[in-house]
């Protein structure tokens, strides 16, 4: 049976005996429903050891947690990919959630959940949300081995037979971004993103003028504003035209606009009917959303930045954007998510979660069982998961046709080959990604 495997060697034969899998001996009577699928050993089975495994095979710094029990082979993987500060979130975990946990019943995720989340008494930033989503994602994994499914069963099983993505297409030129969409039109993408460059902050000046006057440092980013705002409505235009009307058209301002100017910009982009706009404002101006709202009917996206629930609980009970786009394991995991996503379905706001590359495998399967099981699901962000990733990370998931498979393994179904991903030390990490500035050298926020 495939569903075995996930548990593997000789010291798993009474744990498998006692879920129901295999008989102790041949004598023995038929067991009830009860015993059969919850039985008497799994009532507590306790945390031995929670720690954190860095790894970057793509040169993009993941961080898991392992959540290891007292029962032999019984274990979890979790997500806690913030690679911005990575060695912080190795920190939290092996210095504090390790020693926090020991002991505890795995079963009682919830419990387990709200009482490390005011661990620290203060809380709700990405450092030890990334921690928590770590810990939280590995306690479903375990919860869906002792259980014999996949987590998207635990959640309430499948609403969709799969998951519906868009991938990311971008190009120097509008040309170039053209090009691109067709290439993943012809690989079945029906959702694409479109971007000059990757993240919206193109039209990158080479010689600004703070530069020439010795202000910042030398490896830094500079955006035109205006440069970039004009080339976006060009290359919707272009694609548009081209491409026809059954793809559909994302794009993510980044955040870097001034309020007005990226009022003015969606406005502009409304005839080429956009799927959705991503991230018109920083998180610090979510107070400009129902000024946008009146303008505009274009659809919007908001929320990859979120960490804290004021961020949301405000402009989504006001229906103030149509998707949320929140990065599970900057929330803390699936427990949250799950409450994020409900939320949405009295709102009709949807669900994006943000899937980059820094999101591991094992954050991409916890991404999709959500997906799976909510019935407000908007669209998913596609993984691009390479064999190197692959051989790291079994039985991660899949994308073909634009759709996003899981494997039908108990728990998240994404194991961690902890020797191979020995073999990928964490990089120096580099901070001019979020280095932007406009031309005179004031910082922009993304
Ligand atoms: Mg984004």
């Amino acid at each position: 049976m495939k569903r075995r495997n996930i548990l593997k060697g000789a010291a798993l034969l009474p744990l498998l005996s006692i879920n129901g899998l295999a008989r102790e001996n041949n004598n023995s009577q038929p067991k009830s429903l009860q015993e059969q699928t919850f039985n008497e050993d799994f009532k507590k089975v306790k945390i031995r050891k929670v720690k954190a495994i860095v790894t970057a095979p793509n040169g993009i710094e993941l961080i898991l947690v392992k959540v290891e029990t007292d029962q032999p082979g019984l274990y979890g993987v979790g997500c806690a990919t913030f690679r911005q500060r990575a060695w912080a979130v190795k920190s939290a975990i092996d210095d504090y959630l390790d020693d926090f946990c020991r002991g505890k019943d795995v079963n009682n995720i919830e419990d387990i959940w709200q009482t490390a989340y005011v661990s620290s008494y203060w809380r709700n930033g990405p450092v030890l949300n990334n921690a928590l989503s770590g810990l939280d994602q590995a306690l479903w994994d375990i919860k869906g081995k002792i259980a014999n499914m996949p987590v998207y069963q635990l959640l309430g099983g499948k609403c969709r037979f799969a998951v519906d993505t868009y991938t990311h297409a971008s190009g120097k030129t509008p040309e170039e971004a053209l090009d691109s969409v067709q290439k993943y039109m012809d690989e079945g993408f029906r959702h694409i993103r479109i971007q000059l460059g990757g993240y919206g902050a193109t039209h990158l000046t080479e010689k600004p003028d703070y530069k020439q006057h010795g202000f910042g440092m030398p490896d830094d980013n500079t955006m035109n504003e205006f440069a970039y705002m004009d080339g976006v409505v060009k290359m919707f235009d272009l694609v548009r035209k081209k491409a026809g009307e059954e793809i559909e058209l994302l794009h993510d301002i980044h955040e870097r606009l001034q309020p007005m100017d990226a009022i003015n910009l969606i406005k502009k982009l409304e005839q080429y009917r956009p799927f959705f706009i991503e991230d018109p404002f920083s998180p610090e101006n979510i107070g400009w959303f129902e000024l946008l709202r009146q303008q505009t009917s274009v659809p919007l996206a908001m929320g990859e930045l979120y960490n804290n629930p004021h961020e949301w609980l405000v402009p989504m009970s006001k229906r103030l954007f149509d998707y949320i786009r929140i990065h599970i394991s900057q929330i803390g995991g699936i427990t949250p998510a799950m409450k994020v996503a409900r939320l949405g379905e009295w709102f009709n706001v949807r669900t994006a979660w943000h899937g980059p590359g820094d999101v591991s495998p094992v954050g991409h399967a916890a991404n999709a069982h959500i997906d799976l099981a909510v019935w407000n699901f908007g669209i998913q962000e596609a993984p691009r998961i390479n064999d190197r990733l692959r051989e790291v990370f079994p039985g991660s998931p899949t994308v073909e046709d634009g759709f996003m498979f899981v494997n039908e393994n108990p728990g998240l179904g994404v194991d961690i080959n902890e020797e191979a991903a020995a073999r990928y030390p964490l990089p120096e990490y580099n901070y001019n990604w979020t280095q932007v500035r406009k031309n005179d050298g004031t910082a922009i926020r993304p």
